[in-house]
């Protein structure tokens, strides 16, 4: 027997195990991609992606926007006939794509995880000024200036801090972390 797994089952691992094998059970009916908000802006439709996913179509769906795009609403996962939690095969294509370095250029999402990911692994906390750079550049300049400007008047009235917070017991934190995500070369 092959050591090595297909794309269709590493995806359906990365689903919750109490979900058994919710990717063989899609019939296709394309609820999922009439209900969600985001599909037209979407490289393939969560029906789509889904059936990529099951003929092995790895570079396809690594390539595309749409799990970039999902806004977790759950509007799919809530009324698909079969129970499949399309949210979380979003979240789960997320955390898979970061994990392996594949995504589509020029998109935020991608930029934004990995850095918010990273910050969390260091200190623990969020830091606003670190996650900044990863999207603040794809705004206007308008915008640019209103963000800056907010910025230096929570600074002003100390309700940003100068320096990235860290929690108590980081080691502790890492640790359990390490168990429950793949830190790949996060860290
Ligand atoms: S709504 Fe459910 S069964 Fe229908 S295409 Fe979407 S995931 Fe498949
Ligand atoms: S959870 Fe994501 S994929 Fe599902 S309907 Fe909302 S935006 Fe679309």
């Amino acid at each position: 027997m092959s050591d090595t797994i297909s794309f269709r089952q590493e995806i359906a691992n990365l689903l919750y195990a109490s979900e058994g094998e919710p990717l063989n059970t899609c019939i296709q009916c394309g609820t999922c991609s009439g209900t969600c908000p985001v599909a037209p802006y979407m490289d393939y439709t969560p029906r789509q992606i889904i059936a990529l996913i099951n003929q092995g179509k790895k570079e396809e769906v690594l390539q595309s926007n749409t799990f970039w795009y999902c806004a977790s609403c759950y509007h799919c996962t809530v009324r698909c006939p079969q129970d499949i939690n399309i949210t979380d095969l979003m979240y789960a294509l997320k955390r898979y794509s970061i994990w392996k370095g594949q995504h589509k250029e020029g998109l935020i999402g991608p930029t934004f995880s990995e850095a918010f990911v990273k910050m969390i692994v260091r200190g623990g906390r969020s830091f606003e000024p670190v996650l900044a750079p990863s999207y603040i550049f794809s705004f206007g300049m308008r915008e640019l200036l209103l963000e800056v400007q907010g910025a230096t008047e929570l600074l002003l009235k100390g309700r940003l801090p100068l320096l990235p917070p860290r929690i108590k017991r980081l080691d502790n934190f890492k640790r359990m972390l390490g168990r429950i995500i793949p830190m790949g070369g996060l860290e």
